[in-house]
């Protein structure tokens, strides 16, 4: 785990839309639940690179709430048929092996869709602000055939197998964001240190030396608790809280610190090549993409309340 969050991190710090969250995310949830076979089967060409995962939960009318959700696996036959759409799936074009949330009789399941199952397709290319290396597609699903070796867990707690791999997901867009803080405040720091105002150096300003010193204070604060989730993560196994929190301090910091940085660095940082207009939208994206930071709120105040 704490690698994942570090791999995840410098990845960022090139570039966040490399993270490509949803891989990862599937195979945590198969390393938790799949069968011996299921393992053979996708595990294996995850892990070693030769097969793209992706994860397919969003709807039309479901992102923070999955009450209305339509894709629906229902028995037919001896089998199960897939039938429903997904939008604004990242690499769900590039995907060889698609996690998709569906109900199903009694619950959800979490289904384990291949790129070549008759009746799947691409309906759409959306065109997003940030995480744009990643491309989003929308998909939909029509009488796909899906065989029992197929679903991930229990055909009616795919709601238990998607949660199971949350906590991992929101480190992973947690540390993307510390990755991206990083470096724009790498480059507000070294602007700072050689840019000439008069006879001063930027950094000589107090005013600015202390932006320097609360922002450095605010990375240092987020990646500590960044990797006090990641540790728990891996150790305990739920961690539900401090993944929240984690995700919600490297957002919200990474937000401020890119802002910040951009001021920092004059009109170089008004130029597309500053790269800065990219962390901004970047960041933007992962304050949305993987669960909000109202709903990392929300989750953050059931467990600290108690409801
Ligand atoms: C760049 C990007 C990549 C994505 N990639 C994927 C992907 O690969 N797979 C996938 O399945 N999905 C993906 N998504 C979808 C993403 O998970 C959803 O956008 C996200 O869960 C939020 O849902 P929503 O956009 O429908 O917002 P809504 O649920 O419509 O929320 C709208 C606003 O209301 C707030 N809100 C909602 N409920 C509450 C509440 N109870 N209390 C307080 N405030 C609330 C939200 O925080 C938000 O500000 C991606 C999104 C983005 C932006």
């Amino acid at each position: 785990m704490p690698g994942f969050c570090l791999v995840s991190e410098e990845l960022a710090r090139a570039g966040a839309g490399m993270i490509h969250n949803g891989h990862f995310q599937l195979m945590e949830m198969l390393l938790e639940y799949a069968t011996p076979a299921q393992r053979e089967r996708f595990l294996a060409p995850l892990s070693q690179g030769t097969a793209i995962g992706a994860m397919a939960i969003t709807e039309t009318d479901v992102g923070s709430s999955f009450r209305g959700m339509q894709t629906r696996l229902e028995e037919a036959g001896g089998g199960w048929r897939l039938n429903g759409a997904k939008v604004f799936i990242n690499d769900a074009a590039e995907a060889d092996l698609l996690g998709v949330l569906a109900r199903s009789p009694g619950g959800f399941a979490l289904v384990i869709l291949e790129r070549e199952t008759p009746g799947f397709g691409i309906t759409g290319r959306l065109d997003p602000i940030g995480l744009r290396s990643s491309p989003i597609h929308n998909i939909a699903f029509q009488d796909c055939p899906i065989g029992s070796d197929r679903i991930l867990g229990p055909p009616d707690k795919g709601l238990a197998v998607f949660l199971s791999a949350f906590n991992f997901s929101r480190l992973g867009n947690a540390s993307a964001a510390l990755g991206i803080a990083e470096t724009a405040f790498a480059k507000a720091l070294a602007y700072c240190r050689q840019r000439r105002v008069g006879d001063h150096l930027v950094a000589d300003f107090q005013g600015l030396r202390w932006k320097l010193a609360d922002m450095s204070t605010r990375l240092a604060a987020a990646r500590l608790l960044r990797d006090h989730a990641a540790r728990a993560t891996q150790t305990r196994g739920k961690s539900g809280l401090l993944s929240s929190q984690a995700k919600l301090l490297c957002v919200e910091t990474a937000q401020a610190v890119v802002g910040e940085a951009l001021q920092l660095t004059g009109r170089y940082g008004c130029l597309r090549d500053s790269l800065f207009d990219l962390y901004l939208r970047d960041v933007k994206a992962l304050a949305i993409a993987g669960g909000t930071l109202e709903v990392m709120k929300n989750n953050i105040a059931r467990e600290v309340i108690g409801f």
